[in-house]
C-alpha cells in the first residue's frame, strides 16, 4: 500500500457534491437521508420531470420528493 494519494477536501467515492459534470445522462443517484432514488428513465412525477431527463439537468430547485433534502446529498449510485 502507498498512501500517496491526495485527496481535495473530504469528498469521497460515490458522493455527487454538487459537481454535475461527473454525473452521466444515465446516473442513477440516491438520497443519502431516505434511500430515494432518482433514475432518469422515470423522471419525477412530484416535480414534473418528464422521463428521460438526467440528474445534471434537473432544475437547481429540485429537491428529493420524499424528504425534502437537496440535490448535493444525493450519492451516485451507477
Ligand atoms: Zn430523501
Amino acid at each position: 500500500m502507498s498512501g500517496s494519494t491526495s485527496f481535495e477536501g473530504s469528498s469521497f467515492e460515490g458522493s455527487y457534491g454538487g459537481d454535475a459534470s461527473r454525473l452521466q445522462d444515465d446516473s442513477i443517484l440516491e438520497c443519502k437521508v431516505c434511500w430515494y432514488r432518482y433514475d432518469p428513465e422515470q423522471g419525477d412525477d412530484v416535480w414534473q420531470i418528464e422521463p428521460g431527463t438526467p440528474f445534471s439537468q434537473l432544475p437547481d430547485h429540485w429537491r428529493c420528493p420524499q424528504c425534502d433534502g437537496a440535490k448535493k446529498q444525493f450519492m451516485v449510485v451507477r
